[in-house]
């Protein structure tokens, strides 16, 4: 493959070895053998066989073996995607809760809010407490 002809993740000219290559695939056939499981997939306690080999530094010139880990093709385009900018959601975990800690259902609803304010009036009650909604402003030079 000339550069010429070159598209997608071989058309970045930093890229030292070329994806169709005899030594990408010998590389790449290297890393899958030593780690078969998706990286990223078992930090989530998620067992996946790992389909392709990303760099983690995002420069596909780097090939030494510290900067290529496995992935499953999924984590490995969610990264790329990160890499490049794009926002990335992140789906549910196996419980079908959503990993991203700010997602509408880990807000509390209206009627738990509710509650918690009807459970903190009955104990303002039964401490006998008719505190103040506010404190009242004090101010020392007066
Ligand atoms: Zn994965």
């Amino acid at each position: 493959m000339t550069k010429a002809n070159q598209s997608g993740r071989d058309a970045d000219p930093r890229r030292t070895i070329p994806l169709n290559s005899q030594a990408w695939r010998k590389l790449r056939a290297s890393v899958l053998d030593r780690e078969p499981l998706c990286r990223h997939c078992a930090a989530r306690g998620i067992t996946t066989v790992a389909t392709d080999v990303d760099h983690i530094s995002g420069n596909p010139s780097d090939n030494s073996m510290g900067n290529l880990q496995s992935l499953c093709h999924e984590c490995h385009s969610l990264k790329t995607a990160r890499d490049h900018g794009k926002k990335v959601y992140l789906g549910c975990d196996l419980n079908g809760m959503p990993l991203d800690p700010s997602h509408p259902w880990y807000r509390p609803s209206d009627a738990v809010l509710a509650s918690q304010q009807a459970i903190e009036r009955q104990k303002s009650r039964a401490t006998g407490g008719t505190r103040p909604a506010a404190s009242p402003s004090f101010n020392a030079d007066c």
